[in-house]
């Protein structure tokens, strides 16, 4: 082989050995990229061997030229093999990342308020709006001001209706429990402050129930006023008011006479169903007073029960020493979380206090 045809090798062996270095894309490719050139019986030492059969000049020149395709593709092979190293360590150490962050939610799918709590805070607004006073009551109370002096003597048949939780006591005579309504709120603020008062309460309370509308615990709203001269006309026009403030003006209500032992007399109030009376409002007509179309929700009677009310019972303020001749007043109860439901369009009332499955699922503990 002349010289010129040897160098013109060289200068090949050199290209693809750039070229393999290039391609190979791990540790293992690029060893087997160096055996192929630099080899016992690789490309160079090939080239190597041909030295010999040269002379003089011709052979110096191309020694030389063999010499420096060495160096070069040591320093070739020494610089890729750093950088597949590098990205090889770099590889691993994304791959055992440990993460140690709880999965990250959404903005649009962070949470807001409870919907018991958004009608509390309705409720709040409404009442405060009226001058009533807003008092908290405790969860925790004695049988007396939970039972005796709402006029629900021992062994009254309306405590089995709300039977409920006792709490061991080693007095008989005071004994503790959850309270079964926010109606012992009225018997701490009449024992504490003498009339006039207008007053709402709010919160939890229990009883020994668990179905698709009952709950151990649920919330319920209590309001009283007490004055002079106050009638049932003045009941009806607080209930009216504070009902279509939440569910809109054209809201139906109705009072079915009840009983409650605490009040006298007494009545059930139902309002128009949210339901069937949105459809027809939607439709561009007025629902009659007596609608009586009917829907799932209201058990296709038009009528949806909310809470029950009355005039305070003459017993009720001789316990607590007001003078019932100069005072009356009336009261009410209804339940938060039913309110909220119609409000909100939930149909089971167990869900209001059950974690969503999808959120329990995002949570490894729960996995
Ligand atoms: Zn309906």
């Amino acid at each position: 082989m002349s010289l010129q045809e040897l160098l013109s090798a060289v200068a090949e062996c050199r290209a693809a050995f750039a070229r393999g270095c290039a391609e190979a894309s791990e540790v293992r490719a690029l060893e087997e990229v160096r055996v192929a050139f630099m080899g016992r019986k690789g490309q160079l030492a090939g080239l190597r061997a041909k030295i010999t059969t040269l002379e003089g000049e011709e052979r110096k020149h191309f020694g030389a030229a063999v010499n420096e395709l060495q160096k070069f593709s040591q320093q070739q092979l020494n610089s890729r093999r750093r950088d597949l190293q590098r990205a090889a360590i770099e590889a691993k150490l994304r791959e055992e990342r440990a993460d140690i962050d709880l999965p990250v939610i959404d903005r649009d799918e962070r949470g807001t308020l409870h919907p018991v709590s958004l009608m509390r805070q309705k409720l709040h607004d409404i009442f405060t709006k009226l001058s009533f006073s807003v008092l908290e009551g405790p969860d925790v109370d004695y049988e007396d001001f939970n039972f005796n002096k709402l006029n629900i003597p021992a062994h009254h048949p309306a405590r089995d209706m709300q039977d409920t939780f006792y709490l061991a006591s080693k007095d008989e005579e005071e004994r503790l429990l959850l309270r079964t309504h926010t109606s012992n709120v009225q018997v701490h603020a009449l024992s504490e402050h003498r009339p006039p008062l207008r007053v709402i309460s709010m919160g939890r309370c229990f009883r020994c129930d668990f179905d698709l509308t009952h709950t151990p615990m649920f919330h319920q709203i209590e309001g009283f006023v007490v004055d002079e001269a106050i009638s049932f006309a003045h009941l009806k026009g607080t209930i009216d008011t504070f009902l279509r403030a939440i569910y809109g003006d054209g809201l139906r209500t109705r009072f079915r006479p009840s009983y409650f032992p605490f009040v006298e007399p007494g009545a059930e109030v139902d309002i128009g169903c949210v339901a069937c009376d949105a459809q027809k409002l939607a439709a561009g007509k007025e629902p009659p007073p007596e609608a009586r179309v009917g829907c799932r929700v209201c058990k296709h009677s038009g009528w949806l029960e909310v809470g029950g009310c009355g005039m305070i019972h003459p017993n009720v303020f001789e316990a607590m020493d007001i003078d019932s001749e100069r005072y009356s007043g009336f009261a009410f109860g209804f339940g938060l979380d039913r309110m909220a439901m119609l409000y909100y369009g939930i149909n089971d009332l167990r869900t209001l206090f059950a974690a969503p499955p999808e959120f329990n699922a995002r949570l490894p503990i729960f996995a």
